[in-house]
């Protein structure tokens, strides 16, 4: 059996859950970046503070190490920003981050204006009603011409949505709809939540079992992946190595599952570091954490933003196992404890 101490699931599902339910697209991370913080007030030996762009960097300061390791997740997600008020009083969005319209048609979503409380909505075909336009429902392309935001307010047109309070600019967020059963997770936006969920994980399991890691680490939780480059900035000059916690990829084709970490050592932006991630395989095979290697084909990582920032260190990628990604996402309990588990090992190592 693995000598590595137990993992609470409890605490990975309850921390992934409020999360989840914290608006949080790319831009509005406020918020999420708060609850991250708070959470990490449970551990009184690591020290935090905000990027100038906002992200969150924890340190765990390790007397007499000298090759400090990073890790990263993000908390932002998808989502959108108010491009245009129309003249039926509904509203066009442009996306936020890389995802296909028709992955939030039908969802509820909450406008943020810059002042007061949310406004509710749902995202729409502009031609919705099968009994009006007929076989045009199943037709129309879904692109940012005929998707629109149908708002909970007496509204229609341009003008009285203003009034309300609502303008360019305003960010949106599509409901996550988080539900488990089984041990199954079901939401929006579990990319990256799930991960960010495990890195506190991993830091509770070591101060619960009395352990510390081998170097001094930061947790870093970014703010700005899904556009690109989170984590471009945030580290210390003198890092090692940097671990990217991300969710993998599951679809046909792909060696990834619900149940289990992967490790990733290629997509879109080329192969990780092969050292690193042999490392990581000797690792996961000396604690018995059974775990996946894939390849995802269109998919770019945090730990790819720091190198073309011109970051000098060994960069990996693991995390859970999720399907739909970008879309009206799944995993499951153990491969969250997969990942968690992996990355004590690694933390320890
Ligand atoms: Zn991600």
């Amino acid at each position: 059996m693995s000598d590595l101490p137990p993992i609470d699931i409890e605490y990975i599902s309850s921390s992934l859950i409020d999360l989840l339910n914290i608006p949080s697209p790319t831009g509005f991370t406020e918020k999420a970046i708060d609850f991250v913080a708070q959470s990490l007030t449970d551990f009184p030996f690591i020290s935090s503070a905000l990027t100038r762009k906002g992200a969150l960097v924890a340190t765990w300061d390790v007397p007499d190490t000298d090759s400090p390791r990073a890790l990263t997740a993000h908390v932002d997600t998808l989502g959108a920003m108010v491009k245009e008020i129309k003249s039926n009083g509904r509203l066009k969005l442009t996306k936020i981050g890389g995802f296909a319209w028709n992955t939030v048609e039908g969802e509820g979503c909450s406008i943020f204006p810059s002042e007061g409380e949310p406004f509710r909505g749902s995202c729409l075909l502009t031609k919705a009603s099968s009994h009006v336009h007929g076989a045009k429902v199943s037709e129309l392309k879904r692109d940012d011409d005929n998707m629109e935001v149908r708002l909970d307010e007496r509204t229609i047109n341009d003008d009285q949505s203003r009034d309300l309070g609502i303008q360019v600019g305003d960010f949106v967020a599509f409901d996550p709809r988080v539900e488990v059963t089984n041990g199954f997770i079901r939401s929006r936006h579990l990319d990256d939540k799930a991960c960010v969920a495990c890195m506190l994980a991993a830091i509770k399991a070591l101060k619960d079992a009395g352990l510390k890691p081998s170097q001094s680490t930061i947790f870093h939780f970014s703010n700005y992946e899904e556009v690109g480059h989170g984590a471009s900035s945030g580290f210390p000059s003198n890092l090692d190595e940097l671990v990217t916690v991300d969710m993998a990829a599951i679809g046909e084709g792909q060696s990834s599952d619900e149940f289990h970490a992967t490790l990733c050592v290629k997509d879109s932006g080329g192969p990780y570091h092969h050292g690193l991630s042999q490392k990581l395989r000797q690792l996961a095979e000396k604690k018995q954490i059974e775990y996946k290697v894939d390849i995802y084909p269109y998919y770019g990582s945090d730990g790819e933003a720091y190198w073309r920032a011109g970051g000098d260190v060994a960069v990996a990628l693991i995390g859970p196992g999720v399907d739909a990604s970008h879309n009206y996402e799944r995993t499951h309990q153990e491969a969250l404890i997969a990942t968690t588990q992996w990355l004590v090992a690694y933390l320890l190592s």
